[in-house]
């Protein structure tokens, strides 16, 4: 029996309602389902209709199942990307997106600043050239955040028909985004929304549709079986093109509804009061300190802060109170260390965390 509480960035602590809808889902062998049942349609369309109601998605969007947040950055350059897109980097996820453009043979533009810093939107210059404007809302590997108030200002600055992507990987539901100031949304279900990880989900809207559409019109190859048009005409029927993680997007639909019950505005207001909790500890620690100076781009979901104790050793010592915090991301490995702060941890959680850290470290 493992009774640790994973306050990693992801995977880690699944929602506290998780293990009872494992049951069901054994109990109801949702395992073992057609994916072209009509039960697996109305899981499918129990968690758009959750999904739409918790990030109060328009009318012109579209939730597509895919398997990553990963595989959502080369759909999104195959699909609706002839020649260039810009990205924002300030860490390992959003320098990864930047990458993929360039493997997949097409040109890549980007405004990078130094790990730990977020943006000075006002002064970005988007190319006019960019097709795909890739923004980071939250870097997880650095704990550096954008307010949604700045992601609003891009409609500005690219030109009309580039499309606005946010990464939002690691935050949602926490950013309440405006969805008519950019084109595409996505995350990943093991972060925030506390479920085993293996489902990327993509809100995308009309926009995104046209382009893909537009670029096969045109003999661009937009891939197979997860091209947007593929997946969509699927979707319409609430179905996937592939036999999908059906678990997953059941314990998706379940755990979206126990969260529309709580309210979104309600998970927002804790994730905020928790998240002030942990910096308030950080600013007064003689062990820690926040990794990110400016308060503006910190992140409330994944926190970073340096650490005077190797994080191996933090660890070792959290472990033996069954409590675990993220390592510093690629070379910062030691030297930070990461504690989320997603819905499935509750306060009474992060209050024993950093009562605990406290008296560990100071
Ligand atoms: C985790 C993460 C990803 C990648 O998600 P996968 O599900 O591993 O593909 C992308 N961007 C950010 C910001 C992340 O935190």
């Amino acid at each position: 029996m493992n009774n640790k509480v994973y306050f990693t960035p992801g995977p880690s602590e699944l929602y506290p309602t998780v293990p009872q809808h494992m049951n069901t889902a054994l109990q109801e062998k949702i395992g073992s389902i057609s994916h072209r049942s009509k039960q697996f349609q109305e899981i499918f369309a129990h968690a758009v209709a959750g999904l739409r109601q918790l990030l109060q998605l328009p009318e012109n969007y579209e939730v597509l199942f895919l398997a990553s947040a990963t595989e959502i950055w080369e759909r999104a350059i195959q699909n609706t990307v002839q020649q260039e897109s810009f990205h924002l980097v300030n860490g390992s996820f959003s320098a990864r997106f930047f990458e993929t453009t360039q493997e997949l043979g097409l040109k890549a533009q980007k405004h990078e600043v130094p790990f730990s810093e977020g943006f000075d939107v006002p002064g970005i210059t988007v190319p006019a050239s960019a097709e795909l404007v890739a923004l980071i809302q939250n870097e997880t590997s650095s704990g550096a955040a954008m307010p949604v108030a700045e992601i609003n200002l891009f409609r500005e600055k690219a030109s009309s028909d580039a499309l606005i992507y946010v990464d939002a990987v690691s935050s949602l539901p926490n950013p309440a985004f405006d969805f008519s100031k950019v084109d595409a949304v996505y995350f990943s279900v093991q972060k925030c929304f506390g479920l085993p990880a293996g489902l990327g989900v993509w809100l995308l809207n009309d926009r995104c549709i046209a382009k893909a559409e537009a670029l096969a019109a045109q003999g661009q190859t937009i891939g197979s079986y997860h091209s947007i048009p593929a997946m969509l005409s699927k979707a319409k029927a609430n179905q996937t093109v592939e036999t999908p993680n059906v678990l997953d997007i059941y314990l998706l639909g379940k755990v979206v509804e126990d969260m529309n019950s709580k309210g979104v505005e309600a998970i927002r207001e804790e994730t905020e009061a928790k998240a002030s909790l942990i910096y308030e500890y950080l600013e007064q620690s003689k062990t820690f300190t926040p990794a990110v100076e400016n308060p503006q781009h910190r992140s409330p979901t994944t926190i970073v802060a340096n650490t005077l104790v190797p994080a191996s050793e933090v660890n070792k010592r959290l472990a033996e109170f069954d409590m675990a915090v993220g390592s510093g991301y690629g070379k910062y490995k030691e030297t930070q260390i990461r504690i989320a702060n997603f819905p499935a941890h509750s306060p009474e959680q992060v209050k024993a965390l950093v009562e605990k850290l406290k008296e560990l470290f100071e």
